[in-house]
Parts: structure tokens; C-alpha cells; sequence
């Protein structure tokens, strides 16, 4: 993974777009979608996991400015590198800003040297289900969610999120509707998200959503502490070992397991 330096990106010029607003940009990401990808990394973030590993992306008003026209420059001076690949748009919270990525993913569509693979990686919890417009152009213009589940519980997800799961769940349906790809994404965080019980709920609730291509879960690590130690902000899950890879296919097939019993039984 290589960070871009924002400052050696091209002069922003006028632009016919809506400027973003990001904490940085990764040239050869290879865990945010398919291939190697160009990753924005979106400045804001409404959620507060407890996990979260970074917090310097939370503040709104921080980050930089940049231009689709910058963003689309740096991906085409490499452009050769991304062919199995293509831009992702992750954070913080990308639906913070629906009309930069839409701007940004439409022009990744319309790119003069050929169409380029868009993703977006949300938490889905900045959507408005009040108004679904204002993402219609976004999600016109996107070709694989990979969507964070952060806890299948209500009341568990308010406690690891300090947020209610409604807003994500009804992303998850619109997401559905327009039958857009999508990845689960689920951390799983010993005494926290690692029951199996846990993980056959998660498999209930996304069952429903037929356009789910894949599931991908996470093992918690601790890697992030250092961010918090940086900021002068208390860590929250203090004293919470790694979760043991070892656990992980026992819990994913329960996830698969309980998916497809009530897939079938609907
Ligand atoms: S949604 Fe992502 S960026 Fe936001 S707090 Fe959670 S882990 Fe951090």
C-alpha cells in the first residue's frame, strides 16, 4: 500500500465537479474490493466503533479539499496497475459527501481511456431513508458495496457503535432494491461479536438480501491503539486481546449456515 501525498497532486484547477473532502489517498490498495484499487479515504465519520482503527477520519470539518479531476489524474498516470482493480471510496464515511463520490464515480464510469470499476465501502449509517434521492445518482454509479455490519443485535450495535442499526439496515434494503452488489463486512471482536449465536443472526438478517455475492469477516486486532494513543483519546476496548484467527471458519459457517436455513425457509 502506498499513501499519494496530497500535495504532489496535480494543481486544482476549476472544476466541473463537487470537491471532496478526504484524509487521504492510497494508490495500491489490496483489501478495500477487487484488484488493486486507487483508495479516497473520506474525511468524516458519524459512527464511533469502539474498534474503530481510524479515529483521525471521524472529525467532519478536518482533511484536505480535493478535486474528481485531481483524484481522476493520479489514477490515470497508473492506470495500467488497476486493470483488474479500480477506485474505492472508503473513510470515515463516504455517504457523508453523496454527491462528490457521485460526481467521482461517474466520471471513473466515463473515463475517456475506458470504464473504471467503482466500490464503495460504507457503513451505510450516514444514509437518509427519508430521502433516498439525494444517493440515487451515487448508487447509479456504483458497482460493489462492500457494507459493514458492525454488530446483528440492536442493542449490541448501539453499545460497539454508540448508533442504532436502522439507517444501515434500510441501506442494506435500498441496496437490495436496485439489486447493487454487495459485500458483508463483520468484525468480529472476542466477548463482543464472536458467539456463534452472533454470527447466526448476522446470517438471518442478511438473508433477505439476495445481492449479497460475499462475506467477508474480520478478525479484530489491536493495531489501531496507537492512533488513539496519538490523539490523547481513550482506547475502549483497553485490555481486549486479538481475536483467534483459528475461530474463523467455525464462525463464518455459521454466518453461511444460518443464511441459507432462512433463505430456505422463505
Ligand atoms: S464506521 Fe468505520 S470509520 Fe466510522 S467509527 Fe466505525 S470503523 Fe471508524
Amino acid at each position: 500500500m502506498a499513501n499519494v501525498d496530497l500535495s504532489e497532486l496535480k494543481a486544482a484547477g476549476a472544476s466541473a465537479y463537487t470537491p471532496g473532502r478526504v484524509h487521504s489517498l492510497e494508490s495500491m490498495g489490496t483489501v478495500d474490493g477487487p484488484g488493486i484499487r486507487f483508495v479516497v479515504f473520506c474525511q468524516g465519520c458519524p459512527m464511533r466503533c469502539a474498534y474503530c482503527h481510524n479515529p483521525d477520519t471521524w472529525e467532519v470539518n478536518a482533511g484536505e479539499t480535493v478535486t474528481v479531476e485531481q483524484i481522476m489524474h493520479a489514477f490515470e498516470s497508473n492506470r495500467a496497475f488497476y486493470k483488474n482493480g479500480g477506485i474505492t471510496v472508503t473513510g470515515g464515511e463516504p455517504l457523508l459527501q453523496p454527491e462528490f463520490v457521485a460526481d467521482l464515480f461517474g466520471a471513473a464510469h466515463a473515463a475517456p481511456a475506458g470504464r473504471v470499476h467503482t466500490c464503495l465501502d460504507s457503513c451505510g449509517y450516514a444514509y437518509a431513508p427519508d430521502h433516498p434521492e439525494r444517493f440515487d445518482r451515487l448508487l447509479s454509479e456504483t458497482d460493489l458495496v462492500l457494507l459493514d455490519i458492525k454488530h446483528a443485535d440492536a442493542e449490541g450495535h448501539k453499545r460497539l457503535t454508540g448508533r442504532s442499526p436502522e439507517r444501515i439496515l434500510a441501506f442494506g434494503d435500498e441496496l437490495a432494491r436496485r439489486n447493487i452488489k454487495v459485500v458483508i463486512r463483520h468484525v468480529v471482536v472476542p466477548g463482543i461479536t464472536d458467539t456463534v449465536e452472533e454470527c447466526e443472526k448476522l446470517g438471518q438478517l442478511v438473508a433477505p438480501w439476495r445481492n449479497v455475492v460475499g462475506l467477508e469477516m474480520l478478525p479484530y486486532h489491536t493495531l489501531g491503539v496507537v492512533k488513539y494513543e496519538k490523539l490523547g483519546i481513550p482506547y475502549p476496548l483497553e485490555g481486549v486481546p486479538q481475536m483467534d484467527k483459528a475461530r474463523m471458519p467455525e464462525l463464518r459457517a455459521a454466518v453461511m449456515r444460518a443464511m441459507k436455513e432462512a433463505r430456505a425457509q422463505s
